[in-house]
């Protein structure tokens, strides 16, 4: 699917991406494995495809597959705080085997943290992650914002705005955005791409509201796509039709 003239390479339509990925999207559905070795080699395979074409990459990592501050307040008896304090850890320690896993596929990665831990990676700063993207190393950034109450769709929206990428891709389970739950609903219909203004129209659940509102204040793009087809980032970021994008 992607397009190769005979003379002359095509051009990736994105020169810098914040690449967003689930918690969930690591952990191994059948055993409960939190990280699966061999889906952590499927999505660094990915993102190699992706980083040889000479895209800037930021990874922003969720946390979800090890524990949501949220679900710690209601069903463990931990404090929403402390609970969102372990979620941000949990998104370090998910951060950590992407770095290991991407750099034993030969891709060069920095870790930030947005809570600052000097033992295990670079504080963020926003100058230092803009020029390691420039030398050609990813940049994994892990700890969510450092603060409770939000979300690492939030990070993403924020990391985006920050660095000043192209889009955001939201690698989901689905491969877009659709009018319905296309897993209960057979008859539910895919957008190939809407604007800010009509996902908020429909009712779309995109992001949640704080981080949608970030990215539509600030006019970052975002492109909903699921991670689990071969090539799909290589074939989004070089401008193919994959999943959905979410526009200005
Ligand atoms: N979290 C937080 N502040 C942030 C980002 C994340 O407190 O800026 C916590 C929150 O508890 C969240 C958890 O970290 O539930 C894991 O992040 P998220 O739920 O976004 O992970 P994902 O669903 O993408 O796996």
């Amino acid at each position: 699917m992607v397009d190769q003239q005979a003379d002359e390479p095509a051009q990736p339509k994105f020169k810098r991406i914040v690449l967003k990925l689930s918690g969930e999207a690591l952990r191994n559905t059948e055993n409960g494995d939190p990280i699966d070795g061999d889906i952590l080699q499927t999505v660094c395979a990915e993102v190699k495809k992706v980083h040889k074409l000479g895209v800037q990459i930021g990874l922003v990592v969720g946390g979800g597959n090890i524990f949501r501050g949220q679900l710690g307040a209601e069903h463990r008896n931990v404090d929403r705080t402390t609970g969102d304090t372990m979620g941000m850890l949990a998104t370090t320690i998910n951060g950590l085997a992407l770095m290991d896993c991407l750099e034993k596929n030969g891709v060069p990665v920095r870790v930030q943290t947005a809570i600052p831990m000097d033992k295990v990676a670079e504080p963020f700063i926003l100058r230092r992650a803009v020029r390691h993207m420039e030398k050609g190393r990813v940049v994994i950034f892990v700890a969510g914002t450092g603060n409770p109450y939000f979300s690492t769709d939030t990070t993403a929206a924020l990391r985006a705005s920050e660095i000043h990428a192209d889009v955001i891709m939201k690698a989901t389970k689905v491969d877009g955005v659709y009018d319905k739950d296309p897993m209960k609903y057979d008859d539910a219909v895919k957008y190939e791409e809407l604007s800010f203004g009509e996902a908020l129209g429909k009712r779309l659940k995109i992001m949640d509201a704080t981080a949608f509102s970030l990215c539509m204040d600030n006019h970052v793009n975002i492109l909903v796509f699921n991670m689990h087809e071969p090539d799909s980032i290589l074939n989004a970021v070089m401008g193919n039709k994959v999943g959905t994008l979410v526009h200005e």
